[in-house]
């Protein structure tokens, strides 16, 4: 039994984005196995998880409170990694 992984081309039926500028529409937030709960009350507004989000997935208020957008959220954990005070726990999504 081989045990080489396929590479993305060998996969049936990998999307494929052939227009520019579309991400808008893609909610790529349904590729989540884990999901970012945030304690606002935990929160001190340094927004390091807004500034290290690769997805435009935490949105940042005036008052500099974050909130996190689910549509877009892949769920990497990257923010809950990077939190200061652990105000971010990463949830099985259920
Ligand atoms: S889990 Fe990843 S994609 Fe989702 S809000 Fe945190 S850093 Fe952004
Ligand atoms: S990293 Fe943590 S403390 Fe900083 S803004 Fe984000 S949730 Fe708040």
């Amino acid at each position: 039994m081989s045990s080489r992984l396929l590479s993305w081309r060998e996969l049936p039926g990998a999307p494929v984005i052939t227009e520019g500028g579309s991400s808008i529409r893609y909610k790529t937030g349904n590729w989540r196995a884990l999901k970012p709960i945030l304690d606002s009350n935990k929160c001190i507004k340094c927004l390091l998880c807004w500034f290290y989000c690769p997805e435009p997935a935490i949105i940042r208020r005036e008052d500099d409170s974050v909130e996190i957008d689910y549509n877009y959220c892949k769920g990497c954990g990257i923010c809950a990694h990077e939190c200061p005070v652990k105000a971010i726990t990463m949830v099985e999504e259920g």
